[in-house]
């Protein structure tokens, strides 16, 4: 039962289809799996692990679970297309073996863990296994050699009524050193088309980073903290929705240019240009890290396809970078620019939205119709942007009376979440996402 969609439907009547879910839990018993690894991408020698967690309910107790790892080493792709065949910056697999781990429950726990530890060192045994797409042989050498590495994780319970399985999504992930043409996948739903989960790559600033395992370890800091973390408010809708996105890290190639304005396109390094670009053209957000070089971030608000630049340097051991924000927190409220086309709600940001489903508004009547039309009209209000004394001619919807937590497009440090217009927005591309088209 995790990670599934929450649908733009819970604003409006529940009741229904709630009762539908509790009676047929009580039929068949309850039990949820997630299986994440953990690091998310490591270029250098490793081991990664891969840890699946069931919880059974209403009577039902934990058998056995089973993770199913693929690895092999990832290489050169050719995709098929109308014309033939064209390069791909999405990587593919050769040689790759399967094994199955394990992990039996006599005791029939309610709750367990399973976990496989993955030596990326070394080259993995010769197999058979190779991607569908067309492979492209290529005699690049890296250490540790590239790979790619798919897991999915089945849990097995049993209650009064017999015995029920529970499987998580596959997910497909790198380790080792790439080579800067390939995209690396940090999260990667392989088995299903691009267009139906949101990919956003992360880039390194390369004035920033001395290695690229340094820049990946803020990329675990950004990644876990607003996609694997269920116990802040900030990322609870991504951590719910993981499964509706795909998270990749692109190559060293990329310096920081600032904000420019408010149009932050990053500059590239002519030298690696090619590499870049083709791996930039499949995403549908980009972000920037950058360490305290221009100390500053920001994006442009596109649906789909903007850039963010972001400071993603904490202060001594705080958690927060300078402006005090968490580095999850940051990505999550920039990613509703640069991939939502969400506006501020603050006066002083970018106060305009790109997207048909706005969270921002230039007169309170625009403002009322969307909201009756959400079916979010009881309990919330238009009202002008205003921080303090400064107010601008802007309308955004509020909670009446205000609740405990702020908008994440409104620019509070802390008790933020994605309210109203924002939640309603990002919960409808979801849904496109289940249906198979993200951004349509
Ligand atoms: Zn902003």
């Amino acid at each position: 039962m995790m990670n599934r969609l929450q649908f733009p439907s819970l604003f409006r009547q529940t009741s229904g289809w709630l009762l539908y879910i509790l009676l047929s839990s009580m039929l068949t018993g309850c039990v949820s799996i997630e299986a994440v690894h953990d690091p998310l991408y490591r270029a250098s020698a490793h081991t990664s692990t891969i840890i699946a967690s069931a919880s059974a309910s209403l009577g039902g107790s934990i058998r056995r679970i089973e993770i199913t790892v693929t690895e092999g080493r990832a290489d050169y792709c050719k995709i098929r297309t109308l014309n033939g065949v064209a390069p791909s910056a999405i990587p593919c697999r050769e040689n790759a073996s399967r094994v199955i781990h394990t992990c039996e429950f006599p005791d029939s726990p309610k709750d367990a863990i399973c976990k496989y530890p993955l030596d990326t060192h070394p080259t993995p045994l010769p197999g058979s296994i190779r991607d569908a797409l067309v492979h492209e042989p290529s005699s690049f050498h890296t250490h540790p050699e590239p790979k790619l590495v798919t897991y999915s994780a089945m849990v097995e319970t049993s209650s009064g009524l017999g015995i029920s399985y529970e499987s998580t999504d596959e997910i497909t992930y790198a380790a080792g050193d790439y080579p800067p043409g390939l995209a690396r996948p940090i999260w990667w739903h392989k088995e299903k088309n691009l267009d139906s989960k949101i990919d956003i790559a992360l880039f390194p600033d390369h004035l920033s980073y001395g290695s690229y395992d340094f820049f990946l370890l803020d990329v675990d800091t950004v990644l876990k903290g607003a996609f694997l973390n269920a116990g802040q408010s900030f990322s609870k809708l991504y951590t719910q929705n993981r499964n509706f996105v795909n998270l990749w890290a692109g190559p060293f190639g990329i310096f920081s240019n600032g904000c420019n304005g408010f149009d932050p396109v990053p500059q590239y390094r002519n030298t690696d240009i090619q590499a870049l670009i083709p791996i930039v053209a499949l995403m549908d957000g980009k972000a920037l890290f950058d360490r305290g070089r221009n100390n500053i971030t920001c994006s442009n608000i596109e649906n789909p396809g903007g850039w963010a630049v972001m400071d993603v340097a904490v202060v001594n051991n705080s958690g927060r970078t300078k402006a005090g924000y968490e580095p999850a927190h940051l990505f999550i409220h920039e990613s509703g620019h640069f991939v939502h086309g969400f506006g501020d709600e603050y006066p002083g940001g970018g106060n305009y939205a790109k997207n048909l489903c706005a969270n921002v508004f230039s007169t309170k009547s625009l403002c009322e119709i969307a909201g009756s039309n959400r079916g979010m009209s009881a309990n919330t209000s238009c009202e002008r942007i205003t921080n303090g004394a400064n107010t601008i001619d802007v309308w955004h919807r509020v909670i009446t009376p205000p609740g405990p937590l702020d908008d994440l497009m409104d620019n509070k440090i802390q008790d933020i979440d994605w309210l109203t217009d924002c939640r309603y927005c990002v919960l409808e591309t979801f849904t496109k996402c289940e249906a198979g088209t993200c951004f349509q």
